[in-house]
């Protein structure tokens, strides 16, 4: 800001040397006096140019190193963010934030601000000049100023929100083509390429209708902006013109006058323009900041001891959840008693509440109501990440990064090393797969490389879950992908993988439940039955028909992914 304040004192400097020292040595006929002031008026230029190079390059700086270092906090804090907040916020919303947001701060920032004071220390100085050479010209020259301001903070008014509009619109655009790429495979499968076409197409309209609206505003008041200074000019001219005629005033006076009065246009439409940027930053901030303030809900408490030593004795005391959002309770007064070493299956009905039982057992939510503790501690007062290295999860979708098969696999554990990531996948019998692929456990999968079968990915995901040597290891339908021989393969590896840890099996086939020790039944968010797969298979009708014939939830319609998978 000091380096654009002293440009503009040149800025200033310039026309006053003009007038006041050329001008008047033209009138006196002084030669030298001419040369020197142009010679100063030149130094003045330099010094100018050099002053605003400075400028552009420090708030520049300024104004990127803002945007950056707001944008790592706003991811490291999206991180460390809870579950829930991710459930109920939209991807693209997050990243509008991200990236739209940060952008208009930085433009505040980089220009706002400093166009901002420059113009109205420019408004100021040219005014006072004025002021001091005659006052009456300068009010006349001045008059139409404050009709400029409330133009342009009417024009901002009008156009800010039709902006926001359009950036709402740019927005859902996006959200429909992501939406289409990540579901191509349905949209292929059912043959609704037109369909998502004219979905996107509606988008395309809406878009191109606000874009309209906004360009109509911005059409009718950047002329308006432009011309409402000539009123000034006019006058100044009928006025001061007839003056010098009369020699009222002398012609290098009245040209000094003039220049300082054509100066005065371009501040003062930028005063309106730099207030509605900061207008668009201070709502960005708002946003950021709506992010940034939120205090992770499911944090560790400072100094939380780390989990205790035990063998894994997980208990469940009263437990009830609820995800908020008006919908039911999806687990109502659990009571779960599970002894170290233990291998559990749950069974129940899609949606009974399974996933959501396990879920608290790595604290990715915490209960409505009662207590979840893992060898007699209490979740909400361990450390967080001391408890999480304890537990092993590997659920029904496996996602894994777009990285090397290894990398994959010793996610959990950085320090692994390549024999016991190869003893892993030997256990999840993904070794051999993988050993086929181009480059072996270098081969990178996900989005960028090669693409893996639904089975691959759930045997990479159980490598994961089994090289971090959880005390509680829970598989949530994480053999759902694959076929029967594979699965009975796999029972092995599993079988050794659970010895001594205390495991959690959600699935429906036999042969997935028959790695239990005891098999619980659940029903509407509620633990309705307790005992071996022999004694629930004699006394449950719901239990025989679950897990009866394919394995599959008869009482279900299996959802589309499941279909397509
Ligand atoms: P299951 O694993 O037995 O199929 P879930 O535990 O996934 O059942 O779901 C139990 C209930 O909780 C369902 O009604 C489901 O809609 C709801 N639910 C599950 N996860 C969430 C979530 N992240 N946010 C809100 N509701 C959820
Ligand atoms: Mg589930």
């Amino acid at each position: 800001m000091i380096f654009a304040w002293m440009a503009m004192g040149m800025t200033v400097l310039i026309p006053w040397l003009v007038g006041q020292g050329a001008v008047n040595a033209i009138q006196d006929g002084d030669e030298e006096r001419l040369l020197l002031m142009v010679g100063a008026i030149m130094v003045a230029a330099v010094l100018r140019l050099v002053l605003t190079v400075i400028r552009r390059v420090v708030a520049g700086r300024v104004s990127l190193a803002v945007e950056f270092d707001l944008r790592q906090e706003v991811y490291a804090h999206l991180m460390k963010l809870e579950l829930g907040f991710f459930d109920r916020s939209q991807t693209g919303q997050l990243m509008s934030r991200a990236t739209v947001d940060l952008q208009a701060i930085r433009f505040f920032l980089g220009y706002g601000l400093i166009f901002f004071s420059q113009s109205v220390l420019t408004v100021a100085l040219a005014g006072v000049v004025m002021f001091v050479i005659n006052p009456w010209l300068a009010l006349l020259a001045l008059a139409p100023a404050p009709l400029i301001v409330f133009t342009a903070l009417r024009f901002t008014r009008q156009s800010r929100p039709a902006m926001q509009e359009v950036q709402q619109r740019v927005a859902e655009l996006t959200a429909q083509a992501e939406e289409s790429v990540v579901g191509i495979r349905v949209v292929k499968a059912f043959a609704r390429e037109d369909h998502q076409f004219e979905r996107f197409q509606g988008a395309v309209d809406r878009l191109f209708d606000q874009s309209m609206t906004s360009t109509r505003i911005l059409a009718f008041f950047t002329p308006l902006i432009g011309a409402l200074p000539q009123i000034g000019t006019a006058l100044v001219l009928l006025v001061g013109g007839h003056a010098v005629l009369n020699g009222t005033i002398d012609l290098g006076q009245f040209s000094t006058f003039y220049m300082f009065m054509l100066m005065l246009a371009g501040p003062l439409r930028t005063v309106g323009m730099a207030l509605g940027m900061g207008q668009r930053a201070i709502a960005a901030g708002n946003r950021l900041f709506e992010v940034l303030d939120r205090d992770p809900e499911l944090g560790s408490k400072p100094g939380a001891p780390a989990l205790p030593e035990g063998g894994g004795r997980v208990s469940l005391k009263g437990v009830s959840l609820d995800y908020g959002a008006g919908m039911p309770e999806a687990l109502h007064g659990i009571d779960l008693e599970v002894e170290p070493g233990t291998r559990l299956a749950l069974v129940g009905p899609s949606g009974s509440g399974k996933s959501s039982l396990v879920a608290l057992l790595a604290r990715l939510y915490d209960p409505t109501a009662g207590t979840v503790e893992i060898d007699g501690a209490d979740l909400r007062d361990v450390d967080l990440a001391s408890l999480r290295h304890q537990i092993s999860y590997v659920s029904d979708d496996s996602f894994l990064f777009s990285d090397t098969i290894a990398n994959n696999i010793s996610y959990a554990r950085a320090d692994a090393t390549p024999e016991e990531i190869e003893r892993a996948a030997r256990l999840a019998q993904a070794s051999e797969f993988i050993e086929a692929l181009p480059d072996g456990y270098e081969t990178v999968v996900g989005e960028r490389g090669l693409t893996l079968s639904g089975g691959q990915r759930q045997r990479v995901a159980i490598a994961r879950a089994l090289l971090a040597d959880p005390r509680v290891l829970i598989l949530d339908d994480a053999t759902s992908s694959l076929d029967a021989t594979t699965e009975q393969r796999i029972r092995a590896g599993l079988a050794e993988a659970m010895a001594g840890r205390t495991t959690f099996v959600i699935g429906h086939r036999l042969s997935t439940i028959s790695l239990a020790d005891e098999v619980v039944l659940i029903e509407d968010g509620r633990i309705t039955d307790r005992g071996t797969s022999d004694e629930l298979a004699a006394r449950s009708g719901l239990y025989r028909e679950l897990t009866g014939g394919s394995g599959e939830d008869p009482r279900f319609v299996p959802e589309e992914s499941e279909v397509l998978a």
